[in-house]
């Protein structure tokens, strides 16, 4: 099963994404975990990127694009879950054409509803763990009064350079004027089943799993 997992940041994307890497043995591609990877390393594209990630603005295609199809050709089993990508009817297109070419289909587009005020409450508010990924958040999910991980045991955890309001304002503008459009172009195609993403993470891991059984 190959699915995408659709919504403004914050909506709880990456969260779920984990949970169904656990549950179901999938693969989670998600652009925003390769891009930071190449940043920590220091590669040119690494370097190139670093700016434009932190104001909140998308890359280019071009290089989402190709991190993708090298994810593609690198795994040949296990269905994908695409966290953060497509982003743009560019994006969506290419995917398609990817998938195509690999004898593979989408599933399912999933999209994570979810209000605006509550985003900007949950991003100035999530950690993460910074040895297993394991996300916090101060409201929902906070840090155990231990200061240790409740996965790894880990006592650091780092806040993302661009989870501030300033550039999450940019960042939910780039998802409305860029993004959503995908919303209509994956119903149309048959493939689109929405979900609250203001529901605990249980509860949408729930209704998740009865869309993907629909
Ligand atoms: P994310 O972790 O998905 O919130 O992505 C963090 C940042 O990486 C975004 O704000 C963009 O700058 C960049 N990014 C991630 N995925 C994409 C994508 N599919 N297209 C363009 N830029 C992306």
């Amino acid at each position: 099963m190959n699915i995408i997992l659709l919504g403004p940041p914050g909506a709880g994307k990456g969260t779920q994404a984990r949970r169904l890497v656990q549950e179901r043995n999938m693969i989670q591609l998600s652009t925003g975990d390769m891009l930071r990877a190449a940043r920590t390393s220091g590669t040119d594209m690494g370097n190139r990127v670093a700016a434009i990630m932190d104001a909140g603005e998308l890359v280019t295609d071009e290089i989402v694009i190709d991190l993708i199809e090298e994810q593609l050709a690198a795994n040949s089993d296990g269905g994908f879950i695409f966290d953060g990508f497509p982003r743009t009817l560019a994006q969506a297109d290419a995917l398609g054409e990817l998938l195509d070419k690999c004898s593979r289909s989408l599933d399912a587009v999933i999209e994570m509803a979810v209000d605006d005020d509550a985003l900007v409450t949950r991003i100035t508010a999530r950690s993460t763990c910074a040895n297993c990924g394991e996300g916090f958040n101060d409201i929902s999910k906070p840090i155990p009064e231990d200061g240790k991980c409740t996965v790894c045991g880990s006592t650091e955890f780092i806040r993302r350079a661009d989870d501030n309001e300033e550039s999450l304002r940019v960042r939910l503008l780039e998802y409305y004027k860029k993004t959503s459009p995908l919303i209509g172009y994956y119903y149309a195609k048959g493939k689109l089943r929405s979900v609250d993403g203001l529901d605990s993470m249980d509860g949408v891991a729930a209704a998740i799993k009865s869309a993907l059984s629909e």
